[in-house]
């Protein structure tokens, strides 16, 4: 038995979970938020109870001293020395990294490197392993990123139609994220179906405030949805995903903003906050457009005719489907959103029950039995997979 802590560091935060494994249970899970900035929130379930803290925490060393403190000191765990492994999600691994890897020096200035594809996020890790590393420095740790799975795709999937130096000078292609996600959901879909994941062609939705779509063949990767950056794709809550690119010029000129500015727009002041004209949540949303607001309907109905098309499309690039998988925060709660998706795909062999999808965060089979493309809500454990990695490369 062995205990291994899974972390995500973002820029002012840092999502933690620490697991018994092989047993993949849970012990201990958190998070904290607002790192470097007055009032920080840490908070933390010890024995089944969340607790809260706010305390001004300056940066990611002292998030990290307080809670492996907090861990001893609640009696989590009794030494530092049980931690074995510590799994950390790396956001960008560019075409170096097709799998997760133990972290060295020698990796961490590839992570460096690579900064340049995902300048908001990828320093942000850097912190959390750094980190992690002045405190446990001889604790063995490993990168799991977000890119890795994708690199399977075919280069007809991920090469975008510009000039090819693009690309081979300055890496521009299709990277894809959401990996960890759309791996985990794709191998349980196929102990779901009881079937081997080698034969099956799945399309994997992720909708979350983030959204991406993948069509994976055979267990592998073959198309994504987010592009060189996940800007790209379906709509998001507050990102754009797929645009004309010529109205970035257009959008310059009428507004007179920068290319950043119309970058920061189209990240954070579009998707269904844009055209809803008042929240990127979907709960708001979906209440709102109950109570007869147009354009929340209207950004339900955005929202869900794109990830239709790419269902529609990823059914053709695999010349057949076999599932279509649901999961994060929207593809496991919202029976709208997944009702919107389906409708009509009954020409692909899709046949849904409403019955069976009012079915909330947990794993369920929402096609009628006689289906030949079977439809399942999968709550996805992107955590375990870095456990899981931890467990089997340190
Ligand atoms: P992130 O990409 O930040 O991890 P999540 O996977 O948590 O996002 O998904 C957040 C989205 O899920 C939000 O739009 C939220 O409204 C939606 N969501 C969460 N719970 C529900 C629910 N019960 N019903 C409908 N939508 C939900």
């Amino acid at each position: 038995m062995t205990k291994v802590i899974a972390i995500n560091a973002g820029s002012s935060s840092l999502k933690f979970q620490l697991f018994e494994m092989p047993e993949e249970t849970v012990i201990t899970k958190g998070i904290i938020e607002r790192i470097g900035l007055e009032n920080a929130v840490f908070t933390i379930t010890v024995d089944g109870e969340k607790q809260k803290d706010i305390t001004d925490i300056p940066n990611h060393d002292v998030a990290v001293q307080m809670l492996l403190s907090k861990l001893t000191s609640t009696g989590i765990i009794q030494s530092l020395n049980e931690i074995d492994g510590v799994g950390h999600r790396v956001v960008h691994g560019g075409e170096v990294f097709n799998d997760s890897v133990v972290i060295t020096e020698e990796t961490i200035a590839k992570f460096e490197e690579l900064s340049d594809l995902a300048p908001l996020h990828n320093p942000a890790n850097i912190t959390g392993i750094r980190a992690f590393q002045n405190v446990l420095p001889t604790t063995p740790a490993v990168a799991v990123f977000d890119t890795a799975f994708h690199q399977t795709m075919p280069e007809s999937s991920f090469l975008y139609s510009l000039p090819y130096e693009y690309y081979k000078e300055y890496g521009i292609r299709k990277y894809g994220f959401h990996g960890t996600s759309h791996k985990y959901v794709s191998q349980r879909a196929a102990e779901m179906l009881g079937r081997p994941l080698e034969q099956l062609r799945l399309i994997s939705c992720h909708l979350g405030n983030g959204a991406s779509i993948a069509a994976i063949e055979g267990g592998r990767s073959i198309d994504t949805s987010m592009g060189f950056t996940p800007l790209a794709g379906v709509t998001m809550g507050t990102r754009s995903g797929n645009i004309d690119p010529a109205l970035i010029p257009f959008i310059m000129e009428k507004t007179d903003k920068s290319a950043e500015g119309v970058l920061d727009v189209l990240n954070k002041q579009s998707g269904m906050l844009g055209v809803s004209g008042f929240s990127s949540d979907l709960r708001d949303i979906e209440i709102q457009s109950a109570e007869g607001n147009e354009r929340a309907r209207l950004a339900l109905d955005v929202f869900s005719n794109r990830i239709h098309k790419y269902i529609g499309s990823y059914a053709a690039r695999m010349n057949g489907v076999d599932a279509i998988i649901f999961t994060a925060g929207i593809g496991e709660n919202s029976e709208t959103i997944r009702a919107e998706v389906l409708n009509g795909l009954e020409f692909m062999g899709i046949y849904w029950d409403p019955t069976l999808n009012k079915t909330r965060g947990e794993e369920a089979f929402i096609n009628y039995p006689h289906s030949p493309v079977k439809v399942v809500v999968i709550p996805t454990d992107e955590e375990v997979m870095i456990a899981r990695d931890v467990t089997r490369l340190s």
